[in-house]
C-alpha cells in the first residue's frame, strides 16, 4: 500500500487568512480532502490507490464512489456505506480503496431550517440564499423525512473501462417516498471544474440503510441544513499508470452534466 504523502502532486489552496483569522474553527479542520479529480474518473479511472481507512484521516463526511466503480460512497458519521447497482446499501471495511472521494472533518458553521421544499432545485436555491459568498466550498448535510427522493447508482465495472458518461446511460434508479434521512455532499465553486463538480453535488442515505446513492431529485416540507465552510481544498492524485496515462486536457462539462443529471 503506498504511503499517501508519497502520492500528493497537487495542491490547490483557495485561502483567505483575513477572513480565516475570524472563523471560530482551526483552519486544518476547514479543509476538503479529495482523492483524483472528476475529469479522471469521466475518463474512465476506476480504481484508485487511496483506501478509506487512509480517507478516514482527512474527514468523517463526504462522497465519492469505490475501485471498479462499484456503488455510489457515502461518509457519514465516520462511517463508509456504499449503494450498489442492486439498490442495496453496504458497510465498507477500511482496506476498500476509491478512485474518486472528497471528505471533510464536518463541523457546523451554519444551520438553517428549510421549508416547502418541492424539488432538487429549490433545495439548491433555499440553501444558496443563505450562503454568504459561492466563492469558497461547503460541505452540506441535509436531515429530514423527505416526501419524494430519486437516487442513482452505478452498476461495478470490468476492464476495459468504458468512459462514465457512457455507463450511466444504463444506470438503476430508486424512488423513495416519506423516508428519514440524510443528504450528504458539497457545494464546490465554479472555479473546479475539472477537479471536481462545481456546485451541488449531493447523495443521500435513508436512516434504516434500506437505500441510498447519487441523488437525482428530492421534496421535503420540513428539514435541516447544517453547512461546513471550508476555504481549503487538498487534492491527492493518484500514482498509477491509469491516471497518468488518462486524458486530462479537456474540462468534460458536457459529459458531467449527462453523468450528473437525471436524463429521464
Ligand atoms: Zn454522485
Amino acid at each position: 500500500m503506498r504511503n499517501i504523502a508519497r502520492c500528493v502532486a497537487l495542491v490547490v489552496i483557495i485561502t483567505l487568512p483575513a477572513f480565516a483569522q475570524s472563523q471560530a474553527t482551526p483552519p486544518d479542520r476547514d479543509v476538503v480532502f479529495q482523492a483524483s479529480t472528476i475529469g479522471a474518473l469521466l475518463d474512465g479511472v476506476y480504481d484508485g490507490d487511496i483506501t478509506l481507512g487512509e480517507l478516514r484521516r482527512h474527514g468523517d463526511f463526504g462522497i465519492g464512489t469505490v475501485n471498479g466503480l462499484d456503488g455510489e460512497l457515502i461518509v457519514l458519521n465516520g462511517a463508509f456505506f456504499s449503494v450498489t447497482a442492486d439498490g442495496r446499501v453496504h458497510l465498507l471495511p477500511p482496506a476498500v480503496s476509491t478512485p474518486f472521494a472528497a471528505v471533510t472533518p464536518f463541523q457546523t458553521d451554519r444551520v438553517h431550517a428549510l421549508r416547502d421544499v418541492t424539488s432538487l432545485d429549490v433545495l439548491k436555491q433555499q440553501i444558496d440564499a443563505v450562503l454568504p459568498t459561492t466563492n469558497i466550498a461547503y460541505a452540506i448535510r441535509v436531515t429530514g423525512v423527505f416526501t419524494q427522493v430519486k437516487t442513482r447508482s452505478v452498476p461495478r465495472q470490468s476492464r476495459p473501462y468504458r468512459p462514465l458518461a457512457e455507463i450511466v446511460e444504463s444506470q438503476p434508479t430508486f424512488e423513495f417516498e416519506n423516508v428519514a434521512g440524510t443528504l450528504v455532499g458539497f457545494r464546490l465553486p465554479g472555479f473546479v471544474a475539472g477537479l471536481n463538480v462545481p456546485g451541488y453535488h449531493l447523495h443521500f442515505l435513508a436512516d434504516d440503510l434500506s437505500g441510498g446513492g447519487h441523488l437525482l431529485e428530492c421534496a421535503v416540507e420540513q428539514a435541516t441544513v447544517e453547512i461546513d465552510d471550508s476555504r481549503g481544498l487538498f487534492v491527492a492524485l493518484p500514482a498509477t499508470e491509469d491516471f497518468d496515462a488518462s486524458d486530462a486536457s479537456q474540462e468534460r462539462k458536457e459529459e458531467l452534466e449527462r453523468v450528473e443529471k437525471d436524463s429521464k
